[in-house]
């Protein structure tokens, strides 16, 4: 095994709440073992261009608290060909930085993957992302806080809905997943939720509407996740109204404010737990594996077997309950 002695840090893809505290634990965690730690500026477009600056303890003073990332992040079209990871790699053995932290979601693992399969340099990946929807962890890091962010301005809507006896349709980012709808739909006791892995026909919504009127229910709150097959919460909405014209219909896009704020505790502890292990696989000799928690566990996972979508389960039982609770 080859020692290392200079470990990269990089956020990529979309940003997510508790990225930076991840950063903090990854750089305190190298330098407590007397590694060198170097930043690496806008994720892959970074490596490409040579954005790199040496970290200390200091340099992550404070920024536990703060949602984003303060190394900024990336799309980065180069990095996806031969040439463009080619320069990568001449860039990090010109800085002398032999090792890599990945924090991000499915593609930033899909390219940590294939550059470490090329070039040999051992690979740890950090779930970032708040889509929840990475195997090899109960918990992607922003997701937490996500929800909570989601049923807060939910909380607020139900507020005008009851006041004015309106059907609200709350649209919510997942465009292939639907673990933010379906948890902030419970937590905010949604009488529907609309998901990317079911198939919900609008008559079926319909019917579950009717119910609720029938039940004298002062405000109908209708989560809608981005990727739901119906094409989103404006045309569920159409087509709800073609039936109800009499409702008062609104629709409310949360976007990416979902994104934002300060990392919830659950997303700060979880942050630095998977960062300090990060750093520990590394040294232990550990690649193309990401660091995850099952069942209050730290543990790793080979790459590949994150990325296979195929073994993405959303939480049936569940949605199961949330049937239930809208009775
Ligand atoms: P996320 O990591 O949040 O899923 P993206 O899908 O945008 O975000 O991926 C982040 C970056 O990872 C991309 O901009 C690109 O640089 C890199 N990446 C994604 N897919 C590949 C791939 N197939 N090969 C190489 N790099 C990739």
């Amino acid at each position: 095994m080859i020692e290392i002695k200079n470990i990269g840090v990089f956020t990529s893809g979309g940003d997510a709440p508790g990225m930076n505290a991840a950063i903090r634990a990854v750089v305190r965690t190298a330098l407590f073992n007397e590694k060198k730690i170097t930043a690496i500026y806008q994720g892959y477009q970074g490596m490409i261009e040579g954005n790199f600056c040496e970290m200390q303890s200091r340099s992550v003073s404070s920024i536990i608290q703060k949602g984003g990332t303060i190394l900024k992040s990336a799309r980065c079209l180069e990095f996806k060909t031969k040439e463009g990871r080619q320069t990568a790699f001449e860039n990090l053995q010109k800085e002398g930085i032999d090792a890599l932290v990945a924090i991000g979601g499915d593609g930033t693992f899909t390219g940590a993957n294939l550059f470490s399969l090329e070039y040999g340099i051992p690979v740890v990946c950090i779930p970032g992302t708040i889509d929840n929807d990475l195997n090899g962890s109960d918990y992607t890091l922003g997701y937490d806080t996500a929800n909570n962010t989601v049923i807060e301005a939910i909380d607020k809507i139900k507020d005008t809905a009851a006041s004015h006896s309106r059907l609200f349709f709350v649209e919510v980012m997942g465009r292939d997943s639907g673990c933010i709808a379906l948890n902030a739909g419970v937590a905010s006791g949604a009488e529907a939720i609309l998901l990317p892995e079911k198939d919900t026909a609008i008559s079926e919504l319909i019917d579950m509407l009717e119910t609720a009127a029938d039940k004298n229910k002062s405000s109908t709150i209708v989560i809608v996740a981005e990727g739901d097959k119906n094409g989103g919460a404006y045309n569920v909405e159409k087509h709800v109204k073609q039936k109800f014209d009499y409702y008062d219909t609104k629709v409310s896009i949360l976007g990416h404010l979902q994104r934002g704020g300060s990392p919830s505790s659950f997303d700060r502890v979880l942050a630095t737990k998977m960062g300090y292990h990060a750093v520990q696989e590394l040294l232990k000799g550990s690649t193309r594996v990401t660091i995850g928690i099952r069942g209050n566990k730290i543990v790793t996972t080979p790459l590949e077997e994150a990325l296979n979508k195929s073994e993405f389960k959303l939480d049936e039982d569940l949605v199961k309950i949330a049937q239930v609770m809208n009775i």
